[in-house]
């Protein structure tokens, strides 16, 4: 599987206590949002598809209110056992600093194109309607809280 090429490639798993972990098809429909405090402190938006975790960092705070939309950066997918971290990223490793749960819950996906991904949040904070709208270039996104 090529899937987490990336992500292997950018860390040292003897340095680093974040899983290896692998492309694992569990049939739920998990999100996790990580606070991450690193060089610049943002979140980290993850939604278990295709037997990964698919990333978006958002340097602002996830929106809670409906018609709030913020910048999500697509980055590399993560493992599904990334569920689960948190922990101290060392100083010298990628992405080094704490990384912390923020929420986490099942979501409902309503609609998955090329370019729009909608679904329906169900975490302790985060809950109901979202779209993440690619906008620009093969990354840059849009985290929406819907009106509904
Ligand atoms: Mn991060």
């Amino acid at each position: 599987m090529m899937a987490l090429e990336k992500y292997w490639a950018k860390r040292k798993f003897t340095r680093t206590p974040e899983p290896k972990g692998k492309v694992l098809k569990t049939g739920m429909s998990r999100f996790v949002v990580h606070e991450h405090w690193a060089s610049h402190h943002h979140f980290d938006f993850r939604l278990e598809m295709d037997g990964v975790l698919k990333s978006w960092a958002v340097p602002k705070e996830i929106p809670q209110e409906a018609g709030i939309k913020r910048l999500a950066v697509q980055v590399e997918d993560h493992p599904i056992d990334y569920i689960n971290f948190e922990g101290e990223i060392p100083e010298g490793s990628y992405g080094a600093g704490t990384v912390k749960i923020f929420d986490r819950g099942e979501y409902e996906l309503i609609e998955r194109t090329k370019n729009t991904i909608s679904f329906i949040l169900k975490g302790k904070k985060l809950k109901g309607s979202y779209s993440l709208i690619k906008f620009k270039g093969p990354n840059q996104w849009l985290l929406i809280k819907e009106k509904k």
